[in-house]
């Protein structure tokens, strides 16, 4: 049988939600489950997560309602929120608290019927451009907001652009323009405004952004958000690791070449070792040559180009032989060290496993952390 699969450490999420905890002391932490838990199974990282969080954010509605769907009952935003009356009315019924980001959603609300009341999140564009009111429109929503009776708490988000980018002064600049609404709409409700701002680059890189729900998604996986600062440096451990397992080792001569369109060429003897994943279970393609790789527990190199089935590893003098075990991220291989030699980054890796990756369910995938 093929064995390519993925495991989860749950001490791993257990000890990344302390990390950032540790930033934002004060903050509620709103765990990033979008995408499927950015690829890690929201099936299995949900439960894990769901007594250590105070609540979880996806992007759109299905993807709350899958959570509740399997007995997920942790407060839900949806940072997209509803685009139509009858995914508002879902949204209610399931008790979903969702972001306003447009006029076409105000106006959602302002028609809906009578009955189960919800919290919004009046998201605000300080820079983005991407979703959200301008500062400039914020109070005037706000006031149409705060007239629904179908609405029983307004809080008020943005996201930044650039929180990653440790001297771009875009972040200090979105923050300033996000604090003058907020205190606006705190003089107009005569109380303070309930926030978030604080994605995982600005809980671990922007103290001074700190709020009353912090965002994390990357770095509760185990990732950096920074090109030039590595996971552990902030004492975050990898969640996922990409498992598979070697199904050939040749012997090469100096000048032998590998694989499609021969983009690598033995300069010596080696042996080159097929390991049975491929970008058909969402390995990238575009890894060069030199990517690492596991290979018992050694550092090897990708050589040759990425196939749909297979990879090609120069073992040069690490032994290995058919059967052994490959680790292609995860635990040993930063995941960001990997998309850096793709050209992506890690959010993207994760994202992109298809379901021929099997699951190992989290009880049976780590033994050696419990
Ligand atoms: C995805 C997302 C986050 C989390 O971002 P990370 O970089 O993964 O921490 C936070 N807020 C919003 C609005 C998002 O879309």
């Amino acid at each position: 049988m093929r064995d390519t699969w993925l495991t989860l450490n749950p001490h791993a999420l257990t000890q990344n939600l302390a990390v950032l905890r540790a930033h934002h002391p004060q903050s509620k932490l709103l765990a990033m489950v979008k995408a499927d838990a950015y690829g890690h199974g929201v099936a299995q990282v949900a439960p894990l997560l769901a007594t250590q969080v105070d609540a979880f954010g996806v992007a759109f509605l299905e993807e709350a309602l899958a959570l509740r769907a399997q007995g997920i009952n942790t407060p839900i935003a949806v940072l997209e929120g509803v685009f139509t009356a009858a995914e508002l009315a879902a949204a209610r019924t399931a008790q979903l608290s969702l972001a306003v980001h447009s006029p076409e959603q105000v106006a959602l609300l302002q028609a809906a019927p009578a009955g189960e009341p919800l919290t919004v999140w009046l998201k605000l564009n300080t820079g983005m451009n991407r979703l959200g009111f301008r500062p400039a429109d914020a109070l005037k929503v706000w006031h149409q907001l705060h007239r629904l009776p179908l609405v029983n708490s307004i809080h008020v988000m943005t996201h930044f652009a650039r929180a990653d980018e440790l001297t771009c002064p875009q972040t200090e600049l979105q923050w300033g323009r996000f604090c003058a609404v907020r205190d606006a709409i705190a003089l107009a409700q005569r109380e303070p405004v309930i926030t978030s701002v604080a994605n995982s680059a600005a809980i671990l890189a922007w103290p001074q952004t700190q709020t009353e729900w912090m965002r994390p998604g990357i770095a509760l996986y185990g990732s950096s958000p920074f090109a030039d600062q590595c996971a552990e440096h902030f004492g975050l451990q990898a969640v996922m690791t990409l498992h598979s397992r070697i199904i050939a080792v040749h012997e090469l001569s100096a000048g032998d070449e590998v694989g499609y369109g021969a983009t690598w060429v033995a300069d010596a003897a080696t042996r080159i070792a097929v390991v049975a994943i491929g970008y058909g279970d969402g390995y990238p393609r575009h890894a060069r040559n030199g990517t690492p790789v596991l290979v018992n527990g050694h550092r090897c190199a990708l050589v040759g180009r990425v196939s749909m089935d297979m990879i090609t590893v120069d073992l040069g003098a690490v032994a290995a032989k058919p059967s052994d075990e490959v680790v292609l991220w995860g635990e040993g291989l930063p995941a960001d060290e990997v998309a850096q030699a793709a050209g992506t980054i890690s959010y993207e890796l994760f994202c992109r496993l298809t379901p021929r990756v099997r699951r190992v369910p989290p009880s049976l995938s780590s033994p050696s952390h419990v």
